[in-house]
């Protein structure tokens, strides 16, 4: 292994969950020196913040990070409590150098033109030979701009906040929008007591098991990477007339456009993990989604108004890149990398991203991938600096 000298300064990796980590450890491994700086005490902070019943809804194996994998005690769904086991022991086990407590609020080139310059907490100024940015997908949470929000009366908060269903026992909640954590935490809200458990759907999502008979749908999702859109969205629409039964009646209708139209748009499938038996059951009621609120009501896109106890926006995150970087001109219109993993901008050399797509193969997946091709191409640059 090639140990580049101390005198090239380090690669700044911003962010301690997986994908900085996966990053940090595969540039390590082909002697580049990475310093991770974490604005948070701990690394995976991200997973410790997540409601319990979580589950990674990817295999243990395919969620493992280069270089060490996870134990077979965790079993093939691991829960939020062992992922963060693991990126702790990952840390560890692999000597990474994290600073906890560092968060990095802008990146610029560095003054000498070799570089990068971080500002960070404390008044500090870092250089760095190249950056990897892994702030997370799911960074800061998005609250739709709905007028009337002020006057409700009940509970409202975001699903980021959700930890377990105790504080709903006996009230009326509905959960607003149907991506995986709003599926997850209506089924969790049922199943922990809700009196009442009604779930606003804007756009009808495609459902997927888990796993059908011992074969898990990230197995799908990696095998037709390559295909034509069409053929999988073709594959995908016979596959859940088998498997996934019709919920039209209950609200949720199959979607017209296919599975993979729509991944390609940026939606991944809800991947089901008790929505279908609920809904089946009448256990979660289907309605229209939320335009905002009136009178300290909930009102809906169909006209009708509600009162529920509670109001939970599973209604997703925003990246918040551009304080960090948006000034470099390398966001997209949706403040989104222009390039990522081992490419990058094409005025910003060294500057690398990771974590910021949302595959349906599993983002720990591509994250690890990822990380090994962003240490081989800084490899590569350092080598020849
Ligand atoms: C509910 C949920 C379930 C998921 N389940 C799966 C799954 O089953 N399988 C799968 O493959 N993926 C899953 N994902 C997606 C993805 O794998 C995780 O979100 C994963 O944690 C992303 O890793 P990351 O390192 O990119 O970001 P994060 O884990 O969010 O880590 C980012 C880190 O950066 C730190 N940070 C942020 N800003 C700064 C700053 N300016 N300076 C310093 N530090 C900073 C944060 O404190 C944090 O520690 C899930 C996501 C969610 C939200």
């Amino acid at each position: 292994m090639a140990v580049f000298p101390p005198t090239v300064s380090p690669v700044y990796v911003i962010g301690a969950g997986p994908g900085g980590l996966a990053a940090a450890y595969a540039l390590r491994a082909r002697g580049v020196r990475a310093v991770i700086l974490e604005k948070s005490d701990d690394v995976g902070a991200s997973w410790r913040r997540h409601y319990d019943r979580l589950h990674l809804h990817t295999t243990r194996r395919l969620s493992a990070l280069p270089g060490l994998p996870m134990p077979r005690r965790f079993g093939r769904w691991v829960s939020r409590d062992d992922v963060v086991r693991y990126l702790e022991k990952y840390a560890e086990h692999h000597e990474l150098e994290i600073v906890t407590g560092v968060e990095v609020s802008r990146v610029e080139p560095a003054p000498d033109g070799d570089g990068w310059l971080l500002h960070a907490s404390g008044g500090r100024e870092l250089t760095g030979s190249a950056v990897v940015v892994a702030t997370g997908f799911n960074h800061t949470p998005r609250i739709p701009d709905w007028p009337g929000l002020d006057g409700y009366g009940g509970r409202f908060l975001h699903a980021g906040e959700y930890r377990d269903a105790e504080p709903f026992a006996g009230l009326d909640v509905l959960v607003v929008g149907v991506g995986n954590t709003g599926a997850e935490i209506a089924v969790d809200l049922v199943e922990g007591g809700a009196s009442r458990v009604r779930l606003a759907v804007r756009t009808v999502p495609h459902i997927v098991r888990r796993s059908t008979a011992g074969w898990a749908a990230q197995y799908n999702s990696i095998l037709v990477r390559r295909l034509p859109t069409g053929l999988v969205d073709r594959l995908a629409r016979t596959m859940a007339k088998v498997s996934v039964p019709d919920l039209a009646a209950q609200g949720l209708p199959r979607p017209a456009s296919g599975l993979y139209s729509r991944v390609k748009e940026g939606s991944i499938p809800v991947l089901d993990v008790g929505l279908i038996d609920a809904v089946r059951r009448g256990k979660i009621e289907i309605v229209a989604a939320v335009d905002g609120f009136e009178d300290g009501k909930v009102a809906l896109a169909d006209g009708t108004r509600v009162s529920p106890d509670a109001v939970i926006a599973a209604t997703g995150y925003v990246r918040a890149l551009e304080g960090l970087v948006g000034h470099l001109d390398v966001l997209d219109g949706r403040g989104r990398p222009v390039a990522h993993g081992p490419r990058t901008p094409k005025d910003a050399p060294g500057l690398y991203f990771t974590g910021y797509t949302n595959p349906i193969s599993g983002m720990f997946r591509e994250m690890a991938i990822d990380a090994e091709k962003i240490a081989k191409t800084v490899a590569k640059r350092v080598r020849v600096a």
